[in-house]
């Protein structure tokens, strides 16, 4: 069986990244999103298993040593990884496998998976942003201006992926994604399978 795809997603905090992935997530069943682990609080309104599987220095470190994840970063002084096995699980079930994790992570795993496809959202501009932050009230004036101050970092990363997409408008946004993913299935080397199956198996 072809094994799924791997799509990567990255973008500084408040570009709208996780509102893109979600709609994504409820209109396109081929793709799963990835859980990943994380020692960072958990939010007002987020559930372990759900958002993150939250977890202490300790345990990650565990995790580490034991080789048990894809990719890990520490980001904002918290840990974030992946785990491999969920990924392995969900590759080899024929799924399509969303990461949504920072430019650290997402270099890792090109590296592991240079087929899988590297996608980074911008903000408008540095002042867009910086109103989103404020706006979505979920982290103190502090943590916006630590976030705001790595967004110009995080930026200049994007010149490492493989698409950018400008989140202006959010449904233009969401289908120059949907786009993305549904080229990627449409290559040949992705439809070989489907091809033997329909046209050229024996019955
Ligand atoms: P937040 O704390 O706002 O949920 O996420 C902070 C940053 O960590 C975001 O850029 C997010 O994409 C990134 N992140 C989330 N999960 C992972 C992960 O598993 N690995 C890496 N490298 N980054 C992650």
């Amino acid at each position: 069986m072809k094994k799924g795809n791997i799509f990567v997603i990255s973008a500084p905090s408040g570009a709208g990244k996780s509102s893109l992935v979600n709609a994504l997530c409820k209109q396109d069943e081929q793709v799963s999103l990835s859980i990943s682990h994380t020692t960072r609080a958990m939010r007002n309104g987020e559930a372990n298993g759900i958002n993150y599987y939250f977890t202490d220095n300790t345990h990650f470190e565990q995790m580490i040593a034991k080789n048990e994840l894809l990719e890990y970063a520490k980001v904002y002084s918290n840990y974030y990884g992946t785990s491999v096995v969920k990924i392995q699980e969900c590759l080899n079930s024929g799924k399509d496998i969303l990461l949504e994790i920072d430019w650290q992570g997402a270099e890792q795993v090109k590296k592991i998976f240079p087929d899988a496809n590297l996608i980074f959202i911008l903000p408008p501009s540095i002042k867009i942003l910086s109103d989103r932050l404020h706006c979505r009230n979920t982290d103190s004036l502090e943590v916006i201006n630590t976030r705001l101050s790595m967004a110009l970092d995080e930026i200049k990363h994007a010149t490492q992926f493989d698409y950018i997409i400008i989140n202006d408008n959010f449904n233009h946004a969401l289908i120059e994604l949907q786009c993305i993913i549904q080229t990627q299935r449409s290559l040949t080397k992705n439809m070989l399978d489907q091809l033997t199956q329909r046209f050229f198996k024996e019955i």
